[in-house]
């Protein structure tokens, strides 16, 4: 379905004050930081963001944890803070709705989603079936090339680590799993991988028990060793086993507040 289509609808559904999607938790509702205003002349001095930097520095702040689930977009604010006219913002806040990454409220607005704990479950039941796939086209065609690509990137994962640097260690987890795809050489799988694994950054800010921010370490490091010498029901079993444990390390029953730095988002 197109853009434009998409956001047609909604509107129409928004005027016929359908409700589109379930409420927010009032526990997580944020909105955003009125500091903020400083920035409009900045922004107004500066060029103003494409859609598709605009929906990327959104989908990277969803990534990075720096806005959290329930966290309000209030549409006056983001024409100050990207420069973008409300025409311009609207479609791309329907991509987002269209990814369930942001929830828009008929007569309220545009709010980063907060998956329920089903939502949370499906999610996971979703990349069980999905990820082992994608190991397996893995094992079957990755070359070295490959294998050092991976290796490297959980080189990087390894130096966030170390620095304890919560923003890149959640960021490169989830990337670990989109760049599987990618070698897997599928590129609907990398965008579906893309939303799901942006979806699982909404759930862990939710559901996190605060001790397990990502993905375990080693595990990544294990699934590549399976690859390499192409084992596939290792591999899969090991992808699998990885998730599973992703899903089990969470709380899936309380929502956690979070603080929403917005203007860091658009610096
Ligand atoms: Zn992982």
């Amino acid at each position: 379905m197109k853009l434009h289509t998409i956001y047609n609808r909604i509107q129409r559904e928004a005027s016929l004050n359908k409700p589109l999607k379930k409420k927010i938790p009032a526990a997580s509702r944020v909105t955003f930081d009125p500091a903020a205003s400083a920035v409009h002349a900045e922004t107004r001095a500066g060029r103003a963001l494409t859609s598709e930097q605009f929906y990327q520095k959104i989908q990277q702040a969803i990534f990075e944890h720096r806005l959290a689930p329930g966290t309000q977009l209030v549409e006056e604010r983001l024409v100050e803070l990207s420069g973008m006219s409300r025409t311009k913002i609207r479609p791309v806040l329907a991509r987002l709705a269209h990814e369930q990454l942001v929830t828009l409220i008929p007569n309220r607005g545009a709010f980063i989603a907060s998956p329920t704990v089903d939502e949370a479950r499906e999610l996971f039941f979703t990349r069980q079936l999905i990820e082992p796939a994608i190991i397996k086209m893995l094992c079957e065609r990755a070359e070295s090339i490959d294998i050092k690509k991976l290796r490297q990137h959980v080189l990087k994962e390894a130096k966030a680590r170390r620095k304890d640097d919560r923003t890149a260690i959640i960021r490169l987890s989830g990337e670990f799993h989109i760049l599987l795809a990618e070698l897997a050489g599928n590129a609907i799988l990398v965008r579906m991988m893309r939303e799901l694994t942006a979806q699982t950054c909404l759930v862990i800010a939710l559901y996190d028990s605060l001790n397990t921010p990502a993905c375990t370490h080693h595990h990544h490091a294990d699934i590549i060793e399976a690859i390499e010498v192409k084992d596939v029901k290792l591999a899969t079993q090991r992808m699998g086993g990885h998730l599973r444990d992703c899903e089990n390390a969470l709380r899936l029953e309380s929502a956690v507040e979070a603080e929403v730095d917005l203007k860091s988002i658009f610096a």
